[in-house]
């Protein structure tokens, strides 16, 4: 594979604007232009980054994804055609780290009820016995890779016990007890917060349904930073109604933008974010710094990094 020319789809503008990615590229010495995803625009280039996926992107050598999440690509497509694909996992452990410790401390200091009051220029205290403190108290992250390790280092600084889940056994820093997926229900069994970041892949799909919500403890926060379809939102509305768990904080859905009518926005305990826990201003500064060291390796005949498929 040769890159001369790196399109910037027009669909990273919901993340970044694309301009300042181009300008970076264009001085590690590779040409950048901002594509619509016309073949015409495309015309000349070899690869393209993107958030969204687009049919033209078929006929390309090489796609980079600016999200971790490759679920929006049509993985058995890129494979008839050849086409590359790679992710942009490995920078988002900050970011969403920083988000998860944010709602954490948000749901037991009850700072989004102040900040609800204060939309109604209301003085209105918590009760003696709502608020709490975090630490001592245990949390369970689905999901150990890089969003996993950004949120046990952020959830273990605030002085919480943390338990994790992922396909294997092995001990990671930071967490006491590393599950695997069999042993989901009990990881979740004793946890105030169960964080989920994990991919959204076949085995993942509605990982957390009705039976897993019941394993909670009822006083228990749903923390969704991975994507929404892990979740089945219907039994999550309905554990939430039932007081079966006790809140959460979503940033993805199963439909985004979550629907007007959906009960989730008017929950008392249930934070709503759209799908931006990885938002921050140097995110473009991160992916550069991901496609300029795959430029390298694809000069020297290397896989760039992250590669998917
Ligand atoms: P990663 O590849 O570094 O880590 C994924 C982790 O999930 C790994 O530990 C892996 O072992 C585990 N895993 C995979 N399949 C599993 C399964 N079936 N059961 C249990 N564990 C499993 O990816 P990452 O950078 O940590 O991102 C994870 C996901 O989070 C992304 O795929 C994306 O969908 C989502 N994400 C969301 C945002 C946001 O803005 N809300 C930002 C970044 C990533």
């Amino acid at each position: 594979m040769r890159i001369d020319r790196i399109g910037i789809d027009e669909s990273v503008a919901a993340v970044f604007p694309p301009e300042p990615l181009a300008q970076r590229l264009a001085a590690a010495a590779v040409d950048a232009t901002i594509v619509d995803g016309s073949p015409e625009s495309l015309a000349d280039c070899q690869a393209v980054v993107t958030l969204e996926h687009r049919e033209s992107f078929l006929d390309l050598e090489w796609v980079h994804s600016i999200q971790a999440g490759v679920d929006r690509f049509p993985h058995d497509r890129f494979r008839e055609e050849g086409v590359v694909l790679t992710n942009s996992t490995g920078v988002h452990g900050d970011a969403v780290g920083e988000t998860v410790a944010g709602f954490v401390l948000a749901l037991a200091r009850r700072i989004h009820e102040h900040v609800a009051h204060q939309t109604d220029r209301e003085w209105s205290r918590p009760g003696w016995d709502d608020g709490w403190t975090v630490a001592g108290e245990q949390a369970c992250v689905v999901g150990l890779g890089g969003l996993g390790r950004g949120i046990v280092d952020r959830l273990t600084g605030l002085g919480m016990d943390v338990v994790g889940v992922r396909r294997s056994p092995l001990p990671e820093p930071g967490v006491d007890q590393v599950y695997t997926v069999d042993g989901l229900r009990e990881a979740v069994a004793d946890a105030r917060f169960v964080v989920l970041a994990v991919p959204l892949t076949d085995a993942t799909r509605e990982l957390i349904g009705a039976e897993e919500l019941a394993a909670m403890r009822q006083d228990a926060y749903l923390i969704n930073v991975a994507r929404g379809g892990v979740v089945d939102q219907l039994a999550l509305v309905e554990a939430l109604r039932d007081g079966e768990i006790a809140g959460g904080a979503l940033d993805v859905f199963e439909t985004e933008p979550l629907p007007e009518d959906s009960p989730l926005w008017a929950m008392d305990d249930v934070i709503v974010s759209p799908h931006c826990a990885a938002y921050t201003r140097d995110y473009y500064r991160h992916v550069a710094a991901i496609l300029e060291e795959s430029v390298r390796r694809i000069a020297d005949g290397e896989d760039p990094v992250n590669r998917v498929l």
